[in-house]
């Protein structure tokens, strides 16, 4: 058996309650058990308010677990951060709208202390297709081209672990199949392991080497599908009937999830 720390991401036995007011609190995630491999993608699948959002905040050390463990990498999330080793790429997180797209991807540098590579920079912008934007600004990059600009700047410092919750959210759904498709050609360059969250089976089953269902909340692992899709994934494998059986099957869990239940109870 592999020790927690031959694992890039683990969470054990985790549970997760947030105080609400006068003394309840509210059970997000009870006994969450998941473990990552190097290099592995992963996506992860549930209703809305089943605790996707929180896994990843606890993986990026935003959130502590009330009980159970997190690591990655086999150390506190925390200690990865003071490093700068996770990549994290959260629909709230902005970019500068005063700053170029290459300003945006070399931001982590300048937030770590360390001098800008530009070289790095050029490749990123290469990476994401952007080489010939590097000097407009958010607003006049559409929105597609904007999430581009962010995951070039969470790969920016070369982090163990890339982390996306929800990152095409805001899109439309021709934009998002690009993005996606886009997305599965910058991890097959990349290969870093990826954790992301999201609500669109397709996009989950396009992208993830594993699926991991959730129940409603309070948020359990429902159930883990192995995606043997070969890749490169590309639009001919979204028409590929295995893609649609497996989409059908994955749609399927995801209904039969348990409704969202009030999941307050008194503070213990
Ligand atoms: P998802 O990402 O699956 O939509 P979240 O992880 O955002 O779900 O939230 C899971 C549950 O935890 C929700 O019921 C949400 O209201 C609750 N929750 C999340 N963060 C907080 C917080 N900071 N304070 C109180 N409740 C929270």
């Amino acid at each position: 058996m592999p020790e927690l720390g031959d694992h890039a991401i683990t969470l054990s036995d985790v549970v997760k309650e947030f105080p609400i007011r006068r003394g309840t609190s509210v059970r997000a995630l009870d006994r969450f058990d998941l473990t990552i491999g190097h290099g592995e993608f992963v996506a992860i699948l549930g209703p809305s308010g089943c605790g996707k959002s929180t896994v990843l905040r606890l993986v990026a050390g935003l959130e502590q677990p009330t009980e159970g463990q997190v690591q990655v990498e086999g150390r506190e999330p925390a200690e990865l951060i003071r490093e700068h080793r996770l990549g994290v790429a959260f629909q709230e997180h902005a970019l500068l709208p005063w700053a170029s797209a290459r300003s945006n991807i070399g931001l982590p540098f300048k937030v770590a202390g360390r001098p800008v590579d530009g070289p790095r920079v050029d490749a990123l912008l290469e990476l994401v297709g952007l080489t010939g934007f590097a000097d407009a600004r958010p607003r006049q990059l559409s929105g597609g081209m904007r999430q581009r600009v962010a995951i070039a700047r969470a790969l920016a410092l070369n982090p163990d672990v890339l982390l996306l919750d929800e990152p095409f959210g805001a899109l439309d759904a021709v934009t998002r199949r690009r993005m996606n498709l886009e997305l599965a050609r910058i991890w097959m360059a990349q290969r870093i392991t990826t954790l992301l969250v999201t609500h669109d089976v397709d996009e989950a089953v396009l992208l993830a080497d594993r699926v991991v269902v959730m129940t409603g909340r309070p948020g359990r692992v429902r159930h883990i599908q192995q995606v043997e899709i070969p890749r490169p994934r590309s639009t001919e494998a979204t028409r590929d009937p295995a893609f649609h059986a497996l989409v059908d099957q994955l749609t399927g869990l995801l209904d039969a999830a348990e409704p969202a239940g009030p999941g307050a109870r008194p503070a213990a």
